[in-house]
């Protein structure tokens, strides 16, 4: 009853998702106070020191500010808003960042109604300007092998878009639903699995009537207990529509638990504000599945970003996506997962790539993910260890592979390999 008294009076968001939304309170500082003045780098050192806020400015980014938006204070820089208007979205503000590489040139070059670019400055200001062959400038900037469709690989591998009984929403496990919140991400990454529908907004536009529609479909199923928010990114929402999604879903007796899935902490760490972390806390317990790729991610604005989710009380886990030449060796996957760890994220999946269309120069061999597990496991803690998925061609689900640790069985004892190779035998009992 508590629950249906705290829904009646919930404003329903006037605006459908929309990523730059309307909430004066989140606009941009130098669009209020219409900054003109060019800041000298002793001017943005001065300004630095002043600043407060709670993801800190790394003198990376400081010297990236500087660098390429010389107009903006470190404000503007720490204000989500700001850094989603003036993200990197064409290849000629692209090339004030990077030397491009000729496939990126290329890739560019070529109109498609396929995954636009948008990078926000904060990542770029991560990228290196002339290694085209840098692992994350890779996951975000195009090149021309996403023309080359290989065998095997589909617009919608995963075959979501059969198994979607109302717009919006997956319904593959009995008990969880896939509920695609926007088609909007503050970065897009070029292996995408969505790739068919993200930043589509003339084929794939979410309102809030579809996820009215959404919410009325998990209600009718009581055998939904878990709903997984996705897209695009959810916390790209504004905290007005996040607030509504939760309340909404929150109200349904049968639902137990909402994850969220997200890369902004490892894209745009501005986004954790402290209206957010309040919001998150209002809807415990709710936990968020974070995209993690390289362990070149785990900066201080990344790191301040998961330790305030942590301290909000929100449970945290990693996603990465197993991806040739960019994190498919060991000691990378080392780096990343341990990192992690430190900031209280707890790897959780590893999966295969999809085999989306153009995936082909991304996508390692199962037998190198396998490799990756049998590498890591003994070798460092058990926490630091995720289960390496392969999600079914065609909607079989996640399907978790291992090294060959069971040998079998021998005079009624089980024969197992174990992290160095060697053979034990386990007297089994009969069940
Ligand atoms: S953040 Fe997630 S949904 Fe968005 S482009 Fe990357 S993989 Fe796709």
């Amino acid at each position: 009853m508590a629950k249906m008294s705290q829904t009646k009076e919930l404003a329903v968001p006037t605006e459908d998702p929309d990523p730059l939304g309307k909430d004066p309170s989140e606009e941009p500082p130098s669009s209020r106070t219409a900054l003109a003045k060019v800041l000298t780098v002793k001017e943005h050192l001065r300004r630095k020191k002043e600043y407060s806020g709670l993801i800190p400015l790394s003198e990376k980014s400081l010297r990236f500010l500087c660098d390429h938006y010389p107009q903006a204070t470190p404000e503007d820089w720490s204000n989500w808003q700001w850094q989603l208007q003036n993200s990197i979205c064409t290849a000629d503000k692209l090339q004030n960042f990077l030397r491009l590489s000729y496939p990126e040139i290329l890739a560019m070059s070529q109109s498609r109604a396929g995954l636009p670019l948008r990078i926000t400055p904060y990542f770029a200001s991560l990228l290196d300007r002339e290694d085209a062959e840098q692992p994350m400038r890779r996951c975000v900037v195009p090149v021309s092998s996403e023309f080359v469709t290989c065998p095997g690989e589909s617009p919608d591998p995963l075959g979501e878009d059969h198994q979607s009984p109302v717009p919006g929403l997956v319904h593959r496990y009995p008990d969880r639903v896939l509920f695609l919140t926007t088609g909007f991400c503050s970065t897009y990454c070029r292996y995408c699995t969505r790739s068919r529908m993200v930043g589509n907004t003339t084929k794939f536009r979410v309102s809030v009537k579809q996820w009215d529609q959404a919410i009325a479909y998990i209600d009718a199923t009581p055998s939904v207990r878990d709903v997984l928010l996705s897209g695009g990114d959810p916390l790209t929402l504004m905290d007005s529509q996040l607030d509504y999604l939760l309340t909404r879903i929150k109200a349904i007796p049968h639902v137990e638990m909402v994850r969220i899935g997200t890369k902004v902490p490892a894209v745009l760490p501005q986004r954790i504000t402290s209206k957010l972390l309040k919001t998150l806390k209002k809807h415990q317990p709710l936990w968020l599945s974070i995209h993690f790729t390289h362990p070149d991610e785990l900066t201080p604005e990344t790191s301040a970003a998961c330790n305030q989710l942590a301290d909000a009380g929100v449970p945290l886990g990693s996603q990465t996506v197993l991806l040739k030449g960019i994190n498919d060796d060991v000691e990378t996957m080392r780096r990343l997962f341990q990192g992690l760890l430190k900031i209280r994220v707890r790897p959780y999946y590893l999966y295969q790539c999809d085999p989306i269309l153009g995936s082909g120069h991304f996508r390692t061999s199962v037998q190198r993910g396998i490799d990756m597990i049998q590498g890591l496991r003994g070798h460092t803690s058990g926490y630091a260890v995720p289960h390496y998925v392969v999600d079914a061609p065609g909607g079989g689900g996640k399907i978790p592979l291992l090294p060959e640790y069971y040998q079998g069985t021998q005079h009624g004892q089980i024969v197992l390999k174990n992290f160095e190779g060697r053979l034990f035998r386990y007297p089994d009992v009969q069940s």
